[in-house]
């Protein structure tokens, strides 16, 4: 029998630099959607990668003395050790600096030449000469140019366009005939109403101010525009022939079932490439999946600036893998954004992993151990005796079908809340059949033994929906119960679980973490990281670097589960900025509002227990006591201290 194909892609990372957890989260979710298409019993292709080309690369190498390639080595390699870490089960992962990547780039962009869907013309717009960029009207500035604040002037440079225009009734038949192609709905509507709608302007695809990237073919000056080089890769990397030979592989799985995106590039992936599709008569993928972001604890976007990234291969040291899975593909709905700190992750591993799943599966195996040597007994009648019985057989066998079907919309995070409902009600059932009060009685020896079957069982059925999330411990726990029926169809119906097996011994998968202890903890390694880093001596131009002013305390309150710090609103100049101080064992709130003190104001912005600090109290201290930095005489705030 022919299994059912499925291909699924997750954007290729741009490969500038290493992704933080935010970027992390779209490979985890793709792996977790093509495990869970595996468990179906479709044919699954899952493809991911770097997106290697463009301007930014070029910069970035030269300021490492490096040739572009050597940059992007380094880059896609630290990529892929992530995706690997992160326990991804892809298929393939592409680089658009593959050789036969580049050959199939140049002859899709002949192909679409030769048809009269890219031209030559002229681009004109806002120019910016130290920047070397184009800026349109609406991206300028007051007039001025968005990176470098500096003059622009009206200027014309040689140019390849794509006539997108050509394809907009089409491409917007497509998408009301086609009512799932773009998720969720609310991105949908935005790309209507925002881009279609107003109508297509036909894009530029070729640039002339660098030159790391896939040459135009006929016209070598020019190089592809990194969008047509980058979105490509969903057919080249499966064997796409712009000649017509393209290869079995490609034959099988196009077109993709789905795309799995960030939210930020929709309109590249359900405008650009749709439209490149059809000019190059290919059919277009069955969906497009925007995901939300994952945002910092306090809601703000990742960034170095901030000084609030967080990497998954660290949170993986500090947390686990599967943790780390279980916390991003739980904590990001379908549609909104989701939030990550290290207290967050704490707090979840210990409802969620800890509370309920662990102690669940630690304490049924333990008890079956102590009450029948470890050894499964199935009932002679698998028939509920009463209404917990009932209740929880029920769920038992409905939830696989409830978890099916929300993958299948790849609603992960919903799924996942069915299963640990289950779990849920697995520790709810131990409350109310007390199987210690039972066993204590050896006429109740009957009972206790269907009553352990039945949360064996529920264990069973769990360990399997979890696979596609927290692939290792669905395995830990398989191993704990020694059994066979691992496979998505051997639920739906109760009572599986084999005869006379003998468990494994209970290990715990997930250990409580006290959170101040451990908060504290990366505290302390990221303040010792910092200080390895510092250099020691300054010179006179260093000390120059330190911006110094004074400022007023304007309100001071005490920071959540830390001791030691306060949380401070200071004045400079009319502008408030937030710091985190550690001075909550020497001065009261009430005392700190309204003194003058000095602060570093251009130190990097840090956070400490999910709370941004931007800048840094002076003060004196030895061992016993601290004292703030403040003036002798009256001054204004925002005053130079030098
Ligand atoms: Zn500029």
């Amino acid at each position: 029998m022919n299994k059912k194909k499925f291909y699924i892609t997750t954007a290729i990372a741009y490969a500038s630099g290493k992704p933080h957890i935010g970027n992390t989260y779209e490979i985890i979710l793709a792996d977790s959607i093509a495990r869970f298409m595996r468990m179906q019993g479709y044919d699954v292709f899952f493809m991911t990668g770097t997106d290697e080309h463009g301007q930014k690369i070029e910069d970035k190498a030269k300021e490492n003395n490096l040739t572009p390639k050597q940059f992007v080595d380094a880059a896609a390699k630290e990529i892929k050790r992530i995706w690997d870490l992160m326990n991804t089960s892809y298929d393939k992962f592409i680089r658009t600096t593959d050789e036969d990547h580049q050959l199939q780039i140049q002859k899709i962009f002949k192909r679409l030449y030769d048809k009269g869907d890219i031209y030559k013309s002229e681009y004109e717009g806002w120019y910016c000469t130290p920047c070397e960029s184009f800026w349109t009207e609406s991206q300028l500035e007051e007039g001025k140019c968005p990176d470098c604040k500096r003059e622009v002037k009206r200027a014309k440079e040689e140019a390849y366009f794509f006539k997108l225009s050509k394809y907009q009734d089409r491409l917007m038949e497509y998408i009301e005939k086609n009512p799932d192609f773009i998720q969720p709905e609310s991105r949908k509507n935005e790309m209507i109403n925002n881009f279609l709608k107003p109508g297509l302007q036909d894009l530029c695809v070729s640039r002339t101010s660098f030159a790391w990237g896939v040459k135009v073919p006929f016209d070598p000056k020019h190089i592809v525009y990194v969008w047509i080089d980058a979105l490509s890769n969903y057919i080249t990397g499966i064997g796409y022939d712009a000649d017509g030979n393209s290869s079995e592989l490609y034959k099988k799985y196009w077109p993709c079932d789905v795309h799995v995106i960030g939210k930020d590039i929709v309109r590249f992936h359900t405008i650009y490439w749709p439209i490149m599709l059809m000019a190059l008569d290919i059919p277009l993928p069955k969906k497009v999946l925007g995901h939300p972001w994952l945002l910092f604890g306090d809601g703000s976007k990742m960034s170095k600036s901030k000084g609030n990234i967080l990497y998954a291969d660290d949170l993986s040291r500090l947390f686990g893998v599967d943790e780390v899975r279980y916390y991003v593909l739980s904590e990001m709905n379908y549609a909104n954004d989701g939030i990550i700190s290290h207290r967050q992750i704490i707090e979840k591993i210990n409802s969620d992993l800890a509370n309920i799943l662990g102690n669940l599966v630690n304490r049924t195996i333990t008890m079956q151990h102590k009450y029948f040597d470890g050894i499964v007994r199935k009932p002679a009648s698998l028939l509920p005796q009463n209404d917990a019985d009932k209740e929880l057989i029920e769920l038992i066998e409905i939830t696989p079908k409830k978890v099916a079907d929300l993958m299948m919309q790849y609603k992960v995070s919903d799924a996942i809340y069915e299963v640990m409902s289950l779990a849920k009600r697995c520790n709810k059932y131990i409350d109310e059949t007390l199987p210690w009060t039972l066993f204590k009685n050896p006429e109740d020896h009957e009972r206790l033994k269907k009553v352990m079957y039945n949360l064996l069982e529920g264990i069973r059925v769990i360990s399997i929906l979890l696979y596609p999330f927290i692939p290792s411990t669905s395995e830990k726990i398989t191993a704990q119960l020694n059994t066979k029926k691992n496979s998505y169809s051997s639920t739906g119906v109760f009572g599986k679980l084999e005869d006379e097996i003998e468990l494994g011994k209970p290990e715990i998968l997930f250990s409580r973490i006290d959170t101040e202890k451990k908060l504290e903890e990366i505290e302390k390694e990221i303040r010792e990281k910092q200080e390895a880093d510092n250099i020691v001596y300054i010179g006179i131009e260093d000390f120059a670097k330190i911006e110094l002013k004074t400022a007023k305390i304007i309100a001071a309150e005490p920071v959540k589960g830390a001791k030691k710090l306060l949380k401070l609103q200071v004045d400079i100049e009319n502008k408030t900025r937030q710091i985190i101080s550690g001075i909550a064992e020497y001065y009261t709130c009430e005392e700190l509002i309204g003194k003058t003190v000095i602060v570093v104001t251009n130190l990097k912005p840090a956070v400490l227990r999910g709370e941004t600090s931007e800048g840094m109290l002076l003060a004196a201290s030895d061992k016993k006591t601290l004292s703030l930095l403040t003036l002798d005489k009256n001054m204004p705030t925002g005053s130079k201290v030098s």
